[in-house]
């Protein structure tokens, strides 16, 4: 039993519309939002920027231990810090997607990160994205969500999110080859990987509206905090 503020977590696939739920619903119940890809992101991006072989699992290790990644901003104006320096507009390219997909897989990558995770949602009051987050970062958040959707549903919203970045956008073929590779990446590696929480909801987006899957979030966080007063009081 506790205090305080509940933690949601939101894990699923690639493309699934994660971040779109998440923000919403930190913006609707004023919690924090932290999406923790960014900070696999943002490792990988140093790694490629210092040229670092991305099979040399002790030195990713290494620089993601003593690298500062800090989120700042609110819902609507995150910002990426990576030793002091806003890289956030440098890791959604297609290369740093690819390679934050390869060290995610190694363990000292992922240990420094969870700590670093665990320390930012203690407080509770926070609504978290990523992998593992109702497995390994927070198995006791109060709400779960495991949102999934169809290969081709979660490809097509990648690629129209490529396009409207105005960058050369890869075809959908190739945004699909490669939202295909990343999930086996995460579903297969033997650290955290890709998998629902026994006591996650899964919610399919391919076949509901945003809106709709929003709705079916703030009901299942109405029961969940209903039950826990009555379990409280
Ligand atoms: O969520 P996003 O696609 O930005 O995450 C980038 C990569 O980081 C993913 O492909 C996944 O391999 C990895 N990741 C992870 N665990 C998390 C969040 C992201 O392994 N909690």
């Amino acid at each position: 039993m506790n205090n305080r503020e509940p933690i949601i977590a939101i894990d699923g696939p690639a493309g699934a519309g994660k971040s779109t739920l998440a923000r919403e619903l930190a913006r609707r119940l004023g919690f924090l939002y932290i999406n923790t890809g960014a900070m696999y992101r943002a490792v990988a991006w140093k790694a490629l920027r210092d040229g670092i072989d991305l099979q040399d699992t002790d030195r990713l290790g290494a620089l993601a231990a003593q690298s500062i990644i800090d989120l700042r901003g609110g819902v609507d104006d995150m910002r990426v810090l990576i030793d002091g320096r806003d890289i956030t507009e440098e890791i959604v390219t297609p290369g740093v997607s690819r390679a934050a997909s390869i060290v995610s897989t190694v363990s000292g990558v992922r240990r420094a990160l969870v700590a670093r995770q665990q320390e930012m949602g203690r407080a509770g009051g926070v609504v978290m994205e990523g992998r593992d987050i109702g497995t390994k970062v927070f198995p006791e958040a109060e709400v779960k969500i495991f949102l999934d959707a169809s290969n081709a549903a979660r490809s097509e919203r990648r690629y129209l999110e490529d396009l409207s970045r105005g960058k050369t956008a890869p075809s959908l073929e190739t945004t699909q080859a490669e939202i295909e590779e990343r999930d086996r990446r995460d579903s297969s590696r033997s650290d955290s990987p890709l998998v629902q929480a026994a006591d996650a909801v899964r919610i399919d987006s391919s076949v509901l509206t945003v809106e709709q899957v929003i709705e079916r979030a703030m009901a299942l966080i109405a029961a969940r905090r209903s039950e826990n007063a009555e379990y409280t009081e």
